[in-house]
């Protein structure tokens, strides 16, 4: 029994095609009442797999495949091009949908509040991933690499990602989905030194093992830490205590402390208990002052680039309740909480939802808790979409001018992409221009009617 007995049909957007939505949208249409139209700002699905997991990381990136067949199945349609708040409002949802899903993720970067952010040189991790993601959002001439030096501050996955994709080589990035661009431009990277910085000791560190670990095992770059940052106090040995992942962490490090560099042409520094306190240059970067334990002084490292990695944010819906400190939209259950009341219709999935932690996987129970709220609420009990035609969205869509990228128009940018990939023995090379996107899929929805 899932309180859609007494009606025939279900109707539901979800609003984000990254995991959380697609979860939702899986989690749904396993009922056979239930259609869902997927809605995405990006004429492209997937989200963060697309656009956050690291062009390496080949096996995390497989999960787009098990993404791919939700927005496949016959009561799945998928809206990209479509921005939500601009192009449709909660009016619009409400009138044409029996209930929503908000999973449009957390798109914001975080900032350090420290003076010499806005130098010329210093970047969110939001805009250097999405810059080698290909994401359109981000110009594809952003980022030159004529640093030398650079600061990551921060010590979580992405971190990581960062460091890792900085200090491999051109070669073996081939293989990846990186547009020609980025590639040409990491190629051309005369970087040298890499400095990972956490603010906290090691037993503090984000980072999974598995991760850190991966750079260790770099052809082109030394793994360099300083034992003295590897100190544990009382405080911290309470952490190790309870967390097998920050000991696996600190037994991995303190090998690396044993190590001798072996001459690799790039090092990857890696710092603990150091905090930013300013980014000095005149106009652009020329360092990083840091301040390290009571009484230990400042630490000044002459860098060229710094990128804050130091988490993501969600942003305001127009029209839906945020909480402003957390950065997610309330909610129980899923169930959007408007003044403490769970609201008609309304459900929240994902890092909107919860905050930007936990892996991929993560977001499959969590959409899965949100579905149940809202199949439990039961469509019996509550209102109902006024209009009930499922085109009457995409005549809404039209006659505002929005062009709509469907499942056909996405499959032609998928298979323009494969294409690309041929000639650099990769399974796809990304388009990055929007322009060029919406060209590719227009092309595709004019040519299968
Ligand atoms: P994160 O795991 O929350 O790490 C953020 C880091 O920034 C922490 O080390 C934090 O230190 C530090 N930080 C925060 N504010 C700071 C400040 N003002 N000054 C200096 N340092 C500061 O966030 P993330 O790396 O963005 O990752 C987000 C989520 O995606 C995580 O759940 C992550 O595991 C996941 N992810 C997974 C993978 C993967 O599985 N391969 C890859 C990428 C991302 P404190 O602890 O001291 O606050």
């Amino acid at each position: 029994m899932n309180g859609l007995d007494k009606v025939d049909e279900l109707r539901v957007a979800v609003i984000g095609s990254g995991p959380a939505g697609l979860y939702a949208a899986s989690a749904l249409t396993d009922l056979d009442n239930v259609s869902v139209d997927v809605i995405d700002r990006l004429p492209t699905p997937f989200g963060l797999v697309r656009y956050g997991v690291a062009p390496d990381h080949f096996k995390i990136k497989s999960v787009a495949d098990t993404l791919r067949k939700v927005l496949q199945r016959d009561r799945v349609r998928f809206l990209g091009n479509v921005t939500f708040g601009v192009d449709l409002s909660i009016a619009d949802l409400h009138q044409h949908y029996d209930a929503f899903v908000v999973a449009n993720g957390a798109a914001l970067d975080r900032r350090l509040g420290v003076p010499g952010e806005d130098l010329s040189g210093s970047f969110s991790a939001t805009d250097f991933v999405a810059w080698y993601s290909g994401h359109p959002d981000t110009a594809i001439e952003r980022f030159s690499l004529a640093a030398r030096a650079v600061a990551v501050i921060g010590v979580g996955n992405v971190a990581v990602d960062i460091v890792r994709i900085l200090a491999k080589t051109a070669a073996e990035l081939r293989a990846t989905d990186m547009p020609d661009t980025v590639l040409d431009v990491l190629a051309a990277s005369q970087l040298e030194d890499l400095h990972l910085i956490g603010r906290r000791g090691p037993a503090y560190a984000k980072f999974t093992t598995k991760e850190l670990r991966e750079l260790g095992e770099l052809t082109n770059a030394d793994v360099i830490v300083d034992p003295d940052d590897l100190v544990v106090d009382d405080e911290a040995r309470a952490v190790l205590d309870g967390s097998p992942n920050a000991r696996r962490n600190l037994e991995v490090l303190e090998a690396w402390a044993q190590r001798e560099p072996s001459g690799r042409p790039r090092r990857i520094h890696l710092r603990f208990g150091l905090s930013p306190v300013e980014i000095t240059g005149a106009r652009e970067v020329d360092g990083i002052v840091l301040t390290g334990r009571a009484g230990s002084g400042n630490t000044v490292l002459p860098v060229q680039m710094v990128l804050r990695a130091i988490g993501y944010r969600g942003s305001a819906v127009p029209g839906l309740p945020f909480d402003d400190e957390r950065g997610v939209i309330p909610n129980d259950a899923g169930r959007i909480l408007r003044d403490g009341v769970p609201s008609d219709r309304e459900y929240v999935a994902g890092w909107i939802k919860r905050g930007p932690t936990g892996v991929i996987g993560t977001n499959k129970g969590d959409a899965t808790e949100t579905v149940r709220s809202l199949l439990e609420d039961g469509p019996g009990r509550r209102a109902r979409a006024s209009e009930r035609r499922p085109d009457a969205i995409l005549d809404l869509l039209r006659s505002r001018s929005v062009h709509v990228v469907d499942q056909r128009g996405w499959d032609a940018i998928d298979r323009n992409e494969i294409a690309r990939g041929l000639a650099r023995d990769a399974e796809r090379v990304k388009i990055a221009e929007l322009h060029l996107l919406l060209a590719a899929a227009l092309q595709g929805q004019n040519e299968s009617p």
